[in-house]
């Protein structure tokens, strides 16, 4: 079991309290290495104020830079103003522009991350594992030796991640998942949520989970054509107003999937329309 008082690693971990976003659940921003240190995921506003501080309770030690795993505004709203008081290097990879363009301007990245040159710093290795689906140019980091995993928001320790068309990608969020589960990380360190001490059943149950879901949506379908409208009530039987974005935008997600895998043909407008089974 994990023991952030005994990390394998140089490693700690921020709590960034959200006001609006993640239904009030915090963002996990990480600290790796001892000085000097990376800043993972900085968080949203309160970030700005909480990760100074919790660094001079950590010692002052010097800064590398803050590395995004994606643009999200509750992993990096906190971004522009911790570079500009801390004077750090910002890296992020250049698939996000589409979700940063909303939240920071491209400017705010010095380093524009490359999966393929890892990430050392205070003598930790850690490889890029691109994970893009959530959002695009989504990176996950893999700690060399122990195989310790920076997950951002690939899992959370707190139920699923949606997958929210146009920016997230299901053909893409599963081709991650499966990337990574055949990486057998040791333990996930997610952007939300506790740590993760079993990565291989939770990758199971998170590919379960989304494969049982692509075939109910399937079967709807199959049988006479459905919309999103029609898909919706079956799947999400109880669903309270304010979740319906998120339902139907996964909803659709697993239909692009399908369409992808030519199992579903598309109507002209894809959330309204109905979709037909190909023959
Ligand atoms: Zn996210």
């Amino acid at each position: 079991m994990w023991d952030w008082d005994a990390p394998p690693i140089a490693i700690r971990r921020i709590e960034v309290p959200n006001s609006g976003f993640m239904r009030g659940q915090p963002t996990n921003c990480y600290v790796i290495g001892n000085n000097p240190v990376v800043i993972v995921d900085p968080g949203s506003e309160p970030g700005i104020e909480l990760i100074p501080q919790k660094l001079e309770e950590f010692g002052s030690p010097s800064i590398q830079s803050i590395f995004l795993t994606h643009a999200h505004p509750d992993h990096a709203i906190a971004t522009p103003e911790l570079r500009r008081q801390l004077n750090v290097p910002v890296m992020l990879h250049p698939e996000n522009t589409p979700i940063m363009n909303e939240h920071i301007a491209w400017t705010d990245v010095d380093v524009k991350i490359d999966p393929g040159v890892p990430l050392e710093v205070d003598g930790l290795l850690f490889d890029l594992v691109m994970t893009p689906g959530h959002a695009p140019g989504h990176v996950a980091l893999l700690e060399r030796e122990t195989k310790i995993m920076l997950a951002g928001d690939l899992v959370s320790g707190n139920g699923t991640i949606g997958v929210f068309p146009p920016n997230g990608n299901m053909i893409e969020y599963m081709d991650s998942l499966y990337r990574a589960r055949d990486l057998k990380p040791s333990v996930l360190l997610p952007g939300h949520g506790p740590v993760i001490d079993d990565p291989s059943a939770l990758f199971a149950h998170y590919i379960e989970r989304r494969l049982s879901r692509e075939e109910q949506i399937y079967d709807l379908v199959a049988d006479g054509g459905a919309s999103i409208a029609d898909i919706l009530p079956v799947l999400y039987p109880d669903l309270l107003p304010e979740y319906s974005f998120p339902a139907e935008s996964t909803i659709l997600a697993h239909l692009q999937k399908l369409e992808h895998d030519r199992r579903v043909r598309a109507p002209e407008d894809q959330k309204t329309g109905i979709w037909q089974p190909r023959a």
